[in-house]
């Protein structure tokens, strides 16, 4: 089983990821040395006399690192899902660090570029149909967006643009006993990743909230992909069910609170309260507590069913190298070593 492989490794992982300089960056790196598993950021003199910091994680990806390489870290993790276990992957960050690269890819998409989410699905569809002689497997997908602690139900129908469906807590708490975090009412069946891939397009176009250029809401709401798998073993009859969460969280960045009002300000605290209570969920599983504070956001509450238990979890931290992201990337690097500790 693909999980034993996984078991070695402990159920709560965090990977950083640095974004490789932009065409016209300049290139002066914050980013010192890497290596497998730890980081050195250089820090200027405001930050203490060492001129550097470093950090430890299970896995750092540098600037060079491809999504092939990034993905096949992950895979052993995705496989567990055809063996009945729940995953979630989160991409943690800053505006600009990365994460919608590594989830998805860039915007104009080649197969080399493809994220996690796509490399992801194709594998599932793949081991299914290498097992296809013991097991049944049926594969769905959902999207669900957290916009100032509201859920939205992505519709992923071509026939209904930018209707979401609002789905509110009460829908939440009664999903415990089918194992789906929302009714799947809207979990659409799915035998392909290009099927998916035109799902997932559709359910973009219908966010609830409107994109401008200035204004970009995919980086103030957290969009979730869900992929729920159920498998008939032939022989026994028997089903395992797995499901794996694919989470491309809001922009982490602190926003200055004298600067910003009215919808900007309630969207940060929003974003900040939810990102929050996400490490402290992750930081309590880490250290075993007995109390779990799951109820403390909208996104810790959807997932409640697959964090923790013997649900996997991988948490991707993404960095700019660039000189004037280093008070973000000191605080990103800080949350994630918190969420790391065990
Ligand atoms: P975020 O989702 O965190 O706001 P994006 O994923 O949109 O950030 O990345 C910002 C820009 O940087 C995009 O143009 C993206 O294509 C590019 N980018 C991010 N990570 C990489 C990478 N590892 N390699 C090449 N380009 C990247
Ligand atoms: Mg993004």
């Amino acid at each position: 089983l693909y999980n034993q492989v996984q078991d070695l490794k402990g159920n709560i992982r965090v990977y950083c990821r640095v974004r490789p300089f932009l065409p016209g960056q300049s290139n002066l790196s914050t980013v010192g040395h890497i290596d497998d598993g730890s980081i050195t950021i250089l820090t200027p003199p405001k930050y203490g006399k060492e001129g550097h910091k470093s950090f430890t994680f299970n896995k750092v990806f540098g600037p060079f690192a491809t999504q092939e390489e990034v993905f096949s870290d992950t895979q052993p993790l995705i496989r567990s899902v055809l063996d009945g276990y729940n995953v979630c992957i989160f991409a943690y960050g800053q505006t600009g660090a990365g994460k919608t690269y590594t989830m998805s890819g860039p915007k104009v998409l080649t197969e080399q570029s493809f994220g996690v989410n796509y490399r992801a699905l194709n594998d599932l569809f793949h081991i299914s149909k290498e097992r296809k002689d013991t097991f049944c497997y049926e594969i769905s997908v959902q999207m669900i967006e957290i916009y100032n602690e509201q859920l939205f139900l992505l519709k992923f129908s071509p026939f209904c643009p930018r209707k979401p469906l609002h789905v509110d807590t009460l829908d939440i708490r009664n999903s415990s006993q089918t194992g789906f975090a929302v009714p799947d009412a809207n979990s659409v069946p799915v035998t392909s990743t290009t099927e998916v891939i035109e799902l997932m397009d559709i359910g973009q176009k219908n966010r609830a909230v409107s994109a401008t250029s200035m204004n970009d809401r995919s980086s103030r709401s957290h969009s979730c992909l869900t992929i729920h798998v159920q498998g008939r073993e032939l022989a026994s009859g028997a089903f395992v069910r797995g499901s794996m969460h694919l989470v491309d969280l809001a922009g982490s960045e602190r926003v200055n609170k004298s600067e910003v009002k009215g919808d900007r300000l309630k969207e940060a605290q929003h974003i900040n309260k939810s990102l929050a209570a996400l490490g402290d969920v992750i930081s309590a599983l880490a250290q075993k507590s007995s109390h779990i504070p799951y109820r403390n956001s909208k996104l810790t509450q959807l997932l409640q069913d697959s964090l923790g238990g013997q649900a996997k979890t991988l948490m991707f931290v993404h960095i700019s190298p660039e000189a004037d992201a280093i008070s973000e990337t000191l605080s990103t690097l800080k949350f994630a070593e918190r969420v790391a500790m065990v």
